[in-house]
């Protein structure tokens, strides 16, 4: 075994553990980082980047159709699906090496294996044995599976991006970002969707107008929904999947994937001789300050289950450095945290629900707009952006900022920066819209519900 010591060592080579690696090397302090995939974790290899890029993809087939109504002609274009894996395993490639490089360049020092605790200063990374002053834990998430007769067939977004070949007929299980962004990207490539959750919508938590709108737009498109039942079993009959959905309702299709949420990734880490406590769903109980049980360890990211998005654990990991180098006992705030879902048509939305706003205040006022864009004028496609605003009566505070349609994520990033400050509806009343577009559709609001 040989013997290594660091300031800090961080186990997990995705967003959040490489931003904080890098930062607290270029500070000075000697770093370490175990990663036994490729770098990069989830978000680079097998989730937003990825996702994103077939998500494009995806779009192009609305796309070759409103083609049409501006008077271009063509014949429909043929899919490859085989190109767009190669494309997309070029480019990850590309950006594993950035990361490496990286971290290289800011002077850490990386592991290639996986890493597990020998007891609560010392961590196990294949040959090497590590002894560090502070450890950080950022291994996230794996899709969380359940047991069907052919659970072992049944694939997880980890295996739908490298499909040999795309389905007929697909199946997707539960009603979450990635079962919904999955079901819009396999739509677009002209596979024929069902998505199935066991309660009766899509997206619990998010704005139920918003979502109800989502909804028909999906369905407009061709997606089918099986809502209030959920599989008793699914077995593999002639190459087909079988699934009983009790009820009597039995259907077959190609291909079952299984979108039910994540579980920490914390199985061979051995965290109980390193005494770091978890909780039931196996996610690192941390403190305010990112702490564990034991004073020398932090987690952050998805495995410790608070907001399981990547820029959020980027930021997590800027407020660990922070913490480590300046003392600062500053308290991460997880307020207006904007996000958004690759679904075809977009949403992203900042802030409240309006069952959420309801709740927390005495009185609110909600704005809404539905039409159709001038983008879509022209076509039969019957695309349609849902916004809705709601601002709080007492101090004219908007509170929730919702819009569904496209190019969704890109409009409320900007507007999140303003929320975040404050911002009020008699800002957005001051503000001369750009015309003709949709998004100026916010700023000139008037009718209140
Ligand atoms: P989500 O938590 O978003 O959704 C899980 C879905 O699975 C829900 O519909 C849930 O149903 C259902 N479910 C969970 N357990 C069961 C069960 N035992 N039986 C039946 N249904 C079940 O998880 P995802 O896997 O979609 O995504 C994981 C996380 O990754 C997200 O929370 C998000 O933070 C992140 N992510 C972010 C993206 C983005 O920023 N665009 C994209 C993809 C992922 P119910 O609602 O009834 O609980």
């Amino acid at each position: 075994m040989i013997k290594k010591k660091f300031d800090l060592f961080v186990i997990g080579g995705g967003s959040g553990g490489v931003r904080a690696a890098r930062v607290a090397a270029s500070k000075g302090m000697k770093v370490g980082l175990a990663e036994g995939w490729d770098l990069g974790g989830t978000c680079v290899n097998r989730g937003c980047v990825p996702k994103k890029l077939y998500s494009y993809s995806s779009h192009f087939s609305d796309d070759f159709n409103l083609m049409n109504s501006f008077g271009w002609k063509i014949s429909m274009p043929k899919f490859s699906w085989r190109k767009l894996v190669d494309n997309k395993k070029r480019e990850i490639k590309r950006l594993n090496s950035i990361y490496k490089n990286l971290l290289v360049n800011s002077g850490v020092e990386i592991f290639n294996d996986f890493a597990c605790f020998e007891d609560k200063q010392t961590l196990k990374v294949g040959k090497n044995l590590i002894n560090s002053k502070s450890f950080l834990v950022a291994v996230g998430t794996k899709p969380r599976k359940l047991s069907f007769e052919a659970s072992n067939q049944i694939i997880t977004s980890d295996e739908a991006f490298d499909l040999k070949k795309l389905p007929k007929k697909i199946l997707i299980l539960g009603g979450g970002y990635i079962a919904v962004e999955f079901a819009s990207i396999f739509n677009g490539l002209g596979v024929d969707v069902t998505i199935c959750v066991r309660g009766n919508k899509i997206l619990k938590g998010f704005d139920d107008d918003v979502i109800k709108n989502l909804s028909i737009q999906m369905e407009e498109k061709g997606i089918k929904f099986i809502t209030g039942l959920f599989p008793k079993d699914i077995v593999l009959k002639n190459k087909k999947f079988n699934v009983n959905f009790g009820k009597k309702k039995i259907e077959n299709f190609d291909l079952v994937m299984e979108a039910l949420g994540r579980e920490p990734n914390v199985k061979s880490l051995n965290l109980k001789l390193a005494r770091i406590k978890t909780s039931e769903n196996g996610s690192i109980i941390v403190n305010r300050f990112f702490k564990t049980s034991n004073k020398n360890v932090y987690a952050i990211g998805d495995v410790i289950d608070r907001v399981q998005l990547t820029p959020v654990a980027i930021a997590e990991a800027m407020y660990i450095v922070d913490n480590i180098f300046k003392k600062t006992k500053k308290h991460f705030n997880y307020e207006n945290i904007p996000t958004a879902v690759f679904s075809n048509p977009n949403f992203a939305c900042v802030g409240l629900t309006e069952k959420e706003a309801r709740k927390k205040f005495k009185k609110i006022h909600i704005f809404t707009s539905f039409f159709k864009p001038l983008r879509y004028s022209l076509s039969k496609l019957n695309e349609k952006v849902y916004i809705k605003l709601i601002v709080n009566s007492l101090n004219d505070r908007i509170v929730g900022l919702h819009y569904l349609g496209e190019n969704a994520a890109e409009i409320i990033q900007g507007f999140a920066v303003a929320v975040v400050k404050g911002l009020k509806k008699s800002d957005l009343d001051e503000t001369i819209g750009i015309h003709p577009t949709s998004a100026e559709e916010i700023v000139t609001m008037k009718s209140k519900n």
